[in-house]
């Protein structure tokens, strides 16, 4: 519905901002508590296109981690070995923060432990010859002992390697309830939440930006913070930010379910956990690149069916299951794996491209905007 501002709207409701953050995903979530949590009598909106979010921070698998040595090894192939540590390093330090920042029960956190599971000999064997490599460079960076540790899991039933690289510093959230205490706070804290404004254009003006949503509304601002991860290239398009989408499945309650943990194979890009009794399985998004460099949400069937294999394949061989749901949820990628933050101007902020590592990376990537406002 087009909107024509009354007197008191454009006097009161929406006069200027001293700081908008756009996009209420999970780190516009934590830019906008922190900067209240400084800066108590600013005047701080959050704004989004939904009415929760709709992105990646609602619908992800809930994996609190900080990669495992596949991918990893993977990373070094194509960036600095100094970055890959850093990004590792601040992605432990995000999960560590979490939890002490809003709780571990509030959050649903259980320090489960991860394992990287191997179904190939040439998988296995690289694990074998790159694990000691890796926890040495955990250890130097972030001080971490044995982050990967040998474990036999025979006991899980699944068709794979009886051993497997365990990871003890990692562990599983309820990203429901991730989102749900962040959304408490902000309301507690007094920021202004501005949802259902779909942003079409930003535009430098005199001491500040100005928003103008689809229907008409427009705000303005002293300080702009750019949250819109994969959905950035519509504002930005001078940013290298691509969207990759992520599909999910997830069985119905099983009897007697095995598996208790978060599990990483191929390089990060099959993980699965169990669920309330159910298995979660999601990725694969690298047999099917170009159809999943998409920001549309409307998942397709040969991925989901990729993944039913992979379930009765390997992780359920032999049993029945039933797929109860299934979603998809867009993510942000670049040519490099790592996320964009910086200031652009005196008056915009961006903090985006999430590299399909926002749950973790949250806590510290939104210290290091604070410090830039
Ligand atoms: C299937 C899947 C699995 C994942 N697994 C993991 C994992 O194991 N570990 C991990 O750390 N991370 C994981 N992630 C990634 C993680 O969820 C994201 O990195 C993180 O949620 C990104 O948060 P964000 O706030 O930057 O972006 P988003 O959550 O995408 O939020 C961006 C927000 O901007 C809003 N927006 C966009 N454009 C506009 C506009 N023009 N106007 C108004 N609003 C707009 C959107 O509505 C959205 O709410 C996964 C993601 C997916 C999809």
């Amino acid at each position: 519905m087009k909107h024509f501002s009354s007197f008191w709207e454009s006097s009161v409701l929406l006069r200027k901002f001293d700081f908008i953050v756009l996009g209420a995903g999970l780190i516009g979530k934590q830019i906008a508590i922190k900067i209240k949590s400084k800066s108590p009598n600013a005047r701080i909106a959050i704004v989004d296109r939904s009415p929760i979010s709709y992105g990646a921070s609602t619908r992800n698998a809930g994996f609190a981690c900080f990669g495992s040595v596949s991918e990893i090894v993977d990373d070094l192939n194509r960036s600095p070995q100094d970055q890959v540590a850093l990004l590792a390093s601040k992605r432990l330090k995000g999960i560590q923060q979490l939890v002490s920042n809003f709780g571990a029960d509030a959050i649903g956190y259980r320090n489960t432990g991860s394992f990287e599971i191997y179904t190939q000999q040439s998988e296995f064997n690289q694990a074998i010859d790159k694990f000691a490599f890796v926890n040495q460079l955990l250890y130097d960076v972030a001080g971490i002992d044995e982050a990967f540790q040998w474990r036999n899991i025979a006991n899980f039933k699944m068709n794979c390697f009886d051993d497997c690289l365990f990871n003890p510093y990692e562990g599983m959230i309820n990203t429901g309830m991730l989102n749900e205490v962040m959304n408490d706070l902000t309301h507690r804290m007094g920021i202004i939440p501005l949802y259902g404004l779909d942003i079409e254009s930003i535009a430098k003006i005199n001491h500040g930006y100005e928003l103008k949503d689809k229907n008409g509304i427009e705000l303005s601002c002293s300080q702009l913070i750019v949250t819109t991860n994969a959905f950035t290239s519509f504002l930005l398009p001078e940013l290298d930010v691509t969207p990759a989408r992520g599909q999910i499945i997830l069985t119905k309650p099983i009897e007697n379910l095995p598996i208790d943990g978060i599990f990483h194979h191929d390089k990060g890009y099959i993980y699965f956990r169990n669920l309330d009794n159910r298995v979660l399985l999601g990725g694969a998004r690298n047999y099917f690149e170009n159809q999943e460099n998409t920001f549309d949400f409307n998942g397709e069937d040969n991925i989901r069916t990729h993944l039913e294999k992979y379930l009765a394949e390997f992780i359920l061989p032999g049993r029945d299951f039933e797929i109860e749901t299934s979603w998809t949820g867009i993510m942000a990628m670049g040519k490099e794996k790592i996320p964009i933050v910086k200031r652009i101007d005196n008056h915009l902020i961006v903090c985006v491209r999430m590299s399909g590592m926002g749950v973790a990376l949250g806590p510290v990537l939104s210290d290091e905007v604070v410090a830039l406002c």
